[in-house]
């Protein structure tokens, strides 16, 4: 074997599952288009800083997870962990957000954790922002993008949504301050961790894995008791909203999203079907975030989805897309190849949608049946010396039912036509 192996934590997608992933784009494509949400490319590297200041200083991802570190100027920079932060200050800098804008963007992110079933430390992330809407249609807009997305993969009913609202700043301090009291008078009940977060970010104790801290938690405060007038109400409109176009969710007052720009509504989309690595997709409103990067005062709300626990889903559910070869092609000799190439250029471009490989690097006729049979593909299109003399060409099942036959060099085209559309 080879000395060298992928960083642990980065994973090489291989032609046995890219069938998988490129059928997840392409409904995520499709269903993003039909709700006229449009594409933006955007950097893998962003000035640390935007990281630290948006995420927040004393989350996971910026005090433990980040690959940081300084260019040939001196300059610190980070891979990025998450999509929003570089969004905002792509559509900051280009001035998009004076208008409604409704954005999406898919590609790596980097975060520095336990490797393990769906969590790694290059994963692929499918993000939606939308700028200059701050009432709660946006919302449900969002999470039924979300759901039809799951229906064209046929994964809808492995999945739940789980909503809150976690108000706006004040209300969001008030509520943290009670719950520090509560919390307090029974701190050697807390485990390590949230011990640690009641100082520096008391909200993510709310999400501690430990059965006796959620314990604990049953007798806490509750978020909803504290919302502004505004975020209830919006809450509500949201819920309305999504009951009339029959989306199910719960309502889980523990949802409070690790980072600190959200406010108002936040979402999680989970499985029971992954293990520990249950949440496929998660989001919400952050509308504090675009004047925080110099622009001008303007709503946003988001969601991003983990595409490896999304193709490991669809897996899951059964929901198998393959790649499978349509024809490979053997030549008896040289001269016999010479002869195919223009047939095979022209049968590509007259049947786009037939996956066609030729024979390379010669070999006898039975050697290249061999690797005929192991590509998988439907049909060897055989080339030997009486078709070349022939102007025809001999078409042999290789899967399957059919007999072989021979056709003339301009009927084959016409011929596989025929019998591909039937399928
Ligand atoms: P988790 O609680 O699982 O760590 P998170 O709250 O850190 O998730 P977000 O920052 O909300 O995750 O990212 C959105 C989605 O990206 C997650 O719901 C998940 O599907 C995916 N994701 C996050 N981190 C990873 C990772 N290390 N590997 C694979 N997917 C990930
Ligand atoms: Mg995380």
């Amino acid at each position: 074997m080879s000395q060298y192996r992928a960083v642990r934590g980065m994973v090489d997608i291989l032609p046995d599952s890219t069938p998988q992933w490129q059928r997840v784009e392409g409904a995520a494509k499709r269903v993003l288009d039909s709700y006229g949400y449009q594409e933006v490319r955007l950097p893998i590297i962003e000035s640390t800083n935007l990281f630290a200041r948006s995420i927040g200083e004393v989350t996971d991802i910026v005090e433990k997870e980040m690959y940081t570190f300084s260019d040939r100027s001196d300059d610190s920079l980070s891979l990025r962990p998450e999509g929003t932060a570089g969004c905002v200050r792509a559509a900051v800098q280009h001035n998009l957000i004076s208008t409604q804008q409704r954005l999406w963007y898919s590609g790596p992110m980097f975060r520095y954790e336990r490797p393990q079933k769906g969590r790694q430390r290059q994963f692929n992330q499918l993000g939606v922002e939308a700028f200059g809407v701050g009432t709660p249609d946006l919302d449900a807009e969002l999470l039924l993008m979300c759901r039809a997305l799951w229906r064209d993969l046929g994964i809808e009913d492995a999945l739940t949504l789980e909503i809150n609202s976690i108000g706006n700043s004040e209300a969001r301090s008030a509520y943290r301050d009670a719950l520090v009291e509560y919390l307090s008078a029974r701190k050697d009940q807390l485990d390590d961790d949230s011990q640690r977060r009641l100082e520096s970010n008391p909200l993510r104790i709310l999400d501690s894995k430990n059965a006796e801290t959620q314990a604990l938690l049953d007798g806490a405060p509750q978020m909803l008791d504290y919302l502004d007038e505004q975020s209830l109400a919006d809450f509500r409109v949201l819920r309305d909203m999504l009951d009339a176009a029959g989306v199910k969710y719960v309502i889980n007052q523990r949802l409070v999203r690790g980072l600190d720009y959200y406010n108002k509504t936040v979402f999680e989309w989970t499985t029971n079907a992954l293990g520990a690595q249950g949440t496929v997709c998660g989001g919400g409103r952050y509308d504090g975030l675009v004047a925080q990067f110099g622009g001008r005062d303007t709503s946003g709300a988001g969601f991003a989805i983990g595409l490896e626990r999304l193709v490991l889903l669809v897996d899951a559910m059964g929901q198998q897309a393959s790649d499978t070869l349509d024809i490979f092609v053997i030549t008896v000799d040289r001269a016999a190849q010479i002869h195919a190439l223009p047939r095979i250029e022209a049968l590509r471009s007259a049947l786009p949608n037939l996956a066609i490989q030729m024979n390379l690097g010669g070999g006898s006729f039975k050697s290249q049946f061999k690797r005929a049979d192991k590509s998988g593909a439907r049909y060897a299109l055989v080339y030997g010396e009486s078709e070349v003399g022939s102007n025809s060409v001999t078409l042999k099942p290789l899967r399957g039912e059919g007999e072989q036959a021979t056709f003339p060099d301009e009927k084959l085209a016409s011929w596989l036509k025929q019998s591909t559309a039937d399928e």
